[in-house]
């Protein structure tokens, strides 16, 4: 187990997580639901974790070219479950659709 990066919002981890699976690597999200014992205040990061020693530069890099590409983009409603998605996401965070093709 690597900790390969945390973030205040579990969304965005889990969209990394959607994204990492996609490509086979195994991860794990931790310290979710410490916030919502404390009141709903995110007093912690949240953090990712890859499963597999041996994926970490992999899951590293495919991370990092996400981040990479965080230029403005018009945000995009979900054609499966309606919900505003933003616009560097390539797949609904709600329900895991892909985005529509512009
Ligand atoms: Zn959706």
């Amino acid at each position: 187990m690597k900790k390969l990066t945390s973030a205040t919002s579990p969304v965005t981890l889990h969209h990394y997580r959607n994204l990492l699976e996609v490509e086979g690597i195994a991860t794990e999200i931790k310290n979710e639901h410490f916030g919502s014992l404390l009141g709903g205040m995110p007093l912690t990061e949240t953090q990712l974790w890859v499963v597999n020693d041996l994926d970490y530069d992999r899951a590293k890099q495919l991370i990092d070219g996400t981040a990479l590409d965080e230029s403005p983009k018009a945000s995009w409603r979900c054609a499966q479950c309606g919900e505003d998605n933003e616009g560097q996401f390539a797949a609904c965070w709600n329900c895991g659709s892909t985005a529509p093709q512009k």
